[in-house]
């Protein structure tokens, strides 16, 4: 792998696509968790190189150039999701150490953050991110598709386990910090069994989320090739079902339908419907499950 160390002039970026916040801060460019389903691999297209995984970019004064963009008068005091197209937890985080850095900003401007993760070391944060949130919100999400280990080490090789994720919320609940799950993406023939997703959802309502918002696989871009490639690899057996469901780059409508009604019998087995959100787009998005 090889990793370079850059300078950005703003760590704040908008966007459209306002799932629960128009503002993304993203500490590295590229990412060390391997999904073979990445959907995040666009975003190298604006660099000299293809390999998402292996040409790691770090910004190394992103706190500082975070501190500039909250003292704009433009700034409104949105909330800003740090890991928008990659995981701010992601391995090289245990070296490089960037993200408390980050936090200390976000506690001196009083301005709130939601994270998005599949490490668990996230919880080397945990006291920084607790005093965020007596001055701010703070919202830490953990994605979860597959709790069997030996499908989550094909699929996400160099992430924490999915159970060790889900029971990471408790702790976080402990300190009074919101927790989610991302039960997504979940992969048809793969991770979409009752057994898996009650998995996820009981272990969810176990360790204290409020919420959990499923979604099936898609492949967008260059992602559909590259999924292809690993299934074909890791899971040869399953390319042959899984193809004719993606013409586009979502999955079939008939499939999504079906999908649609398991998660709707296993919101009634395990009482868990996601608690009403004050924010307008994220209550869209979670009332269609
Ligand atoms: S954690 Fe997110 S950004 Fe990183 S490889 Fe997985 S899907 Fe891509």
């Amino acid at each position: 792998m090889s990793v370079k160390e850059i300078t950005c002039k703003t760590a704040l970026h908008y966007h459209d696509r306002a799932f629960a916040t128009n503002w993304d801060l993203n500490i590295y460019r590229g990412c060390g968790h391997r999904c073979i389903y990445c959907f995040a691999q666009y975003s190298h297209k604006y660099l000299d190189t293809d390999h998402f995984f292996d040409d790691i970019f770090v910004k190394t004064n992103i706190s500082d150039a975070l501190d500039s963009d909250f003292i704009k008068q433009s700034w409104s005091d949105d909330l800003v999701n740090v890991c928008g197209v990659t995981d701010a937890y992601q391995p090289l985080e245990k070296e490089y150490v960037l993200m408390p850095k980050v936090i200390e900003t976000f506690i001196r401007r009083r301005n709130g953050m939601i994270i998005t993760t599949k490490s668990t070391l996230l919880l080397r944060d945990i006291d920084l991110l607790e005093e965020l949130n007596k001055v701010a919100r703070v919202e830490v999400r953990v994605s979860a598709s597959a709790i069997d280990e030996s499908i989550r080490e094909r699929i996400e090789p160099f992430s924490s386990s999915t159970v060790d994720r889900l029971q990471m919320l408790s702790r976080l609940n402990d300190r009074g910090i919101y927790t989610g799950v991302l039960m997504m993406p979940i992969i048809p023939y793969l991770t979409d069994n009752v057994e898996n997703l009650a998995a996820i959802f009981k272990l969810s309502k176990e360790n204290g989320a409020k919420s959990i918002i499923p979604q099936t696989l898609h492949l967008r871009g260059n992602t559909k090739q590259v999924f292809f490639t690993y299934v074909q690899k890791l899971f040869p057996k399953l390319l042959e079902k899984i193809k004719p469901l993606y013409r586009g780059s979502y999955v079939d409508k008939d499939y999504q339908e079906n999908f649609r009604q398991k998660i709707w019998s296993l919101r009634k087995k395990y009482d868990f419907y996601n608690e009403v959100c004050e924010r307008n787009n994220f209550r869209k998005q979670t009332s269609l499950w």
